[in-house]
């Protein structure tokens, strides 16, 4: 079950938004904030401790907010390269930033966390971090794509994310338990809460 991101460990909640409290805002000075989503991945050096501290340095993103924090799940790996399982999750967010900024902040943080660039495609990496989608955007540039081109075929991206937003209306796409039901998500396994 999808729980607050603040409230780790405290068993099954609502998928719900915080209420305003003495810590809500703190970092927020922007009036207009969107929900955005991000898919977490790692299948090197201990991928679930990777996932996990990346989760929790997205609490510290400027000007944005986590909100939603997936299960951890273990999923095939895809494509022609041999290589570990992979530790995926995925992550809500309330943000100021726009679909730009954030992704050069997501890039810097798995620059922080130790990614080494450029990892080979489809290849093994330690964390890996996917703006999946930012409000209603719609975006195809050269460097970021909204939202992100592999959401409808991925189920270790679907899954997590059915997990904390089920009815999130992906741009173009459609809503995510729909997507859900279109693929084969049998590679894909629940480890921790
Ligand atoms: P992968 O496709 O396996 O996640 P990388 O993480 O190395 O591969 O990303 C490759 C490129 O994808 C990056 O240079 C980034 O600019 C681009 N990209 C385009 N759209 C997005 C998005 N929505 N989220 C993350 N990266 C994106
Ligand atoms: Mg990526």
């Amino acid at each position: 079950m999808p729980r607050r991101a603040d409230a780790p460990g405290r068993g099954a909640g609502a998928a719900a938004l915080p209420q305003p409290d003495g810590h809500w805002g703190r970092d927020l000075d922007a009036g207009w904030l969107n929900p955005a989503y991000v898919a977490l991945g790692s299948n090197l050096e201990d991928p679930r401790a990777q996932v996990e501290r990346a989760i929790d340095a997205l609490e510290g993103l400027p000007d944005s907010r986590l909100v939603l924090r997936s299960s951890l799940y273990r999923s095939r790996p895809l494509g022609p390269v041999e290589q570990p399982d992979f530790v995926n999750a995925t992550a809500g967010l309330l943000t100021a930033l726009s679909p730009a900024e954030l992704l050069v902040e997501l890039q810097s943080l798995e620059s922080r966390l130790g990614r080494e660039r450029p990892a080979v495609r489809w290849g093994p990496r330690r964390i890996d971090l996917d703006l999946l989608v930012h409000g209603a955007e719609r975006r195809d540039e050269p460097g970021l794509t909204l939202p992100h081109p592999g959401i409808a075929d991925r189920a270790f991206v679907l899954v997590p994310l059915a997990e904390i937003a089920p009815d999130l209306l992906v741009p173009a796409l459609g809503r995510v338990r729909a997507l859900l039901a279109l693929v084969d998500d049998s590679g894909v396994e629940r480890i921790a809460p």
